[in-house]
């Protein structure tokens, strides 16, 4: 019945879209300013002492810098297919073929920091790479913006001032600064050059595009620590320490490495769609999120899961392409596409949830969601007086022992807030995220996934009231109406009680209304979706796709008087 209804919904949604977007085509297309996009990889605790590079698709690698404005300099090129970036210091190649930073237990050898450089500087690459061929162990170096050329490897200053000596070369004896990144090629301590331009310009290095075993061009594709990446990768050892990684890539590529990890391969094309300009959109709107770090976006949900090329597959990748430069706009700017896995039944206006009101980031009413499984339809748990006393000291509220709750519900009927308050009379309330969030509990396994759920004394469980077999029980008063014997109809106050006869008489029935105080020895908590119910359902976006609608259906169903262009 439901499923029919809202199919016959869909059908006429989908008709006034067609005319309404029919009359402006492309009318407002957007023309992104910063289609290459920084996205860091290994970052502030994770930086590296040494990263390894495999050409996955591709011929050898091409080195140089990015310019402020995101342009790649090429200095050179190498055939070779495995290449290590590391600090320029002593480094230990391991037995098992691994650099290490500080001696292991078994050491194969030694990647010395300390070189003879060579009096005469060198025009280019290759005439450093010449100049280097006169000597077995030498190599071309690029010194703030010149051309150099280091003959061997030690792992002192005075090992290499003997080794000029004995070898009789004219040079100095030297170690370059903190800054320095040396590449080898991977499981040797064969040097092929070092990049040295302080903290002027970072070494970055770009896999060069070649065919597959049907000679078909390409598209470069490397591999970094297990995952396979397009793009090219920038190595920075901010304050001299170990290397940030930051993979530069064009946004569509980009976008390819977040749909598979924001929704399964496997889900309808136009909510891949959907998904798509959401993340492209998100994407643009978040250049230098991440400036301090040296990058725009990092690669984890704090910005959007980003994982490379592995997870994408034909379906994914055509969602991107089908859209490609496509954003979702608001008055002609980008959006802030947020999105989230499943609202439970609305999602929220963005301003309940956390920060200022976006135009576009209304809460909607979600029919659609429930028709397909999102794992979260339904969840409750029940939490003792005790252990509410417990959660908030444990987050650090000095409180006494929690004797009421009163929670307050958005017009979309979502959490607002929470006020706690103890036995003293004081209390504490959090509300939007924070309300959201506050009863979540790892330690007790107890969890509010989304914004949407109802807390309620379980003194008030079992006799709420639920109007036409709705799945929540009513929670404001407001638009209920009694109608008496002779038809008059009056409107309910919102009192936190109702009488009603039932077959075993007058019984108490609790609203659950917004602000209506809850008190007891345990509160069940029980609510739907995952996520924080701004922006766009991904789940929403499934079930409307299997429904015949489009993505632009989709985005304009959860972002509020927008455009696509
Ligand atoms: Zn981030």
């Amino acid at each position: 019945m439901k499923y029919k209804k809202l199919l016959r919904r869909a059908f006429l949604f989908s008709l006034v879209l067609i005319i309404i977007t029919g009359n402006k085509p492309g009318a407002s297309a957007y023309s992104n300013p910063n289609t290459t996009l920084r996205i860091g990889l290994y970052y502030d605790n994770d930086t590296l002492a040494s990263a390894n590079l495999e050409a996955k698709v591709g011929n050898g690698f091409e080195f140089g810098y990015f310019t402020s404005d995101r342009n790649f300099v090429s200095l050179g090129a190498i055939s070779e297919t495995k290449i290590t970036m590391m600090k320029d210091l002593n480094m230990y190649l391991g037995s098992d073929y691994k650099y290490y930073d500080a001696e292991p237990q078994s050491i194969k050898d030694i990647v010395g920091c300390y070189h003879i450089l060579l009096d005469s500087s060198a025009d280019s690459y290759a005439a450093a790479v010449s100049i280097a061929g006169n000597y077995g162990d030498a190599f071309p170096a690029y010194y703030n913006g010149v051309w150099r050329v280091c003959v061997g490897s030690y792992t002192s200053y005075d090992g290499a001032q003997a080794a000029m000596a004995q070898r009789g070369i004219s040079g100095t004896a030297m170690s370059a600064s903190s800054a320095c990144i040396t590449v080898t090629i991977t499981g040797t301590t064969k040097i092929i050059f070092e990049f040295d331009c302080g903290s002027n310009l970072s070494l970055a290095v770009s896999a060069i595009d070649g065919t597959d075993s049907t000679g078909t061009a390409k598209k470069a594709q490397s591999w970094f620590k297990g995952r396979s990446y397009y793009g090219a990768f920038e190595y920075t050892r901010l304050t001299g320490k170990n290397i940030t990684v930051v993979n530069i890539v064009d946004i569509e590529d980009y976008v390819k490495g977040v749909i598979p990890y924001e929704m399964g391969p496997g889900w309808p094309a136009e909510a891949l769609k959907a998904q798509a300009l959401c993340a492209r959109t998100y994407g643009a709107a978040r250049v230098n999120n991440h400036k301090s770090k040296g990058f725009d976006l990092c690669n984890t949900t704090c910005c959007q899961a980003y994982c490379g090329t592995d997870g994408a597959n034909a379906d994914t990748d055509k969602a991107v392409d089908e859209t490609a430069g496509l954003y979702v706009l608001h008055n002609g700017e980008l959006c802030d596409t947020v999105f989230h896995s499943s609202d439970g039944g609305a999602t929220e206006h963005s301003e309940n949830v956390f920060y200022a009101a976006e135009p576009y980031l209304r809460g909607v009413k979600d029919n659609f969601e429930s028709m397909v499984n999102t794992g979260y339809a339904s969840w409750s748990f029940t939490y003792s007086a005790d252990e509410i006393t417990w959660i908030l000291r444990q987050k650090g509220f000095n409180c006494g022992n929690i004797v009421s709750i009163t929670p307050t519900y958005t017009e979309n009927g979502n959490i607002y807030s929470l006020k706690f308050t103890d036995s003293n009379g004081k209390s504490w309330t959090f509300s939007k995220s924070n309300a959201g969030s506050i009863l979540y509990s790892s330690s007790l396994k107890k969890y509010t996934y989304s914004q949407r759920f109802t807390v309620v004394s379980s003194d008030n469980s079992g006799v709420a009231l639920y109007v036409n077999s709705a799945s929540n029980p009513v929670q404001d008063n407001t638009g209920l109406y009694a109608v008496g014997t002779g038809g008059e109809i009056r409107a309910l106050g919102n009192t936190g009680q109702l009488s009603v006869i039932t077959a075993s008489g007058q019984e108490t029935v609790s609203i659950l209304g917004s602000g209506v105080t809850q008190s007891g020895s345990s509160y069940i908590v029980s609510g739907s979706g995952w996520g924080h119910n701004v922006g766009m359902s991904q789940y929403g976006a499934n079930a409307m796709a299997k429904l015949g609608y489009t993505y632009e259906d989709i985005i304009k169903f959860y972002y509020t008087g927008v455009s696509i262009g």
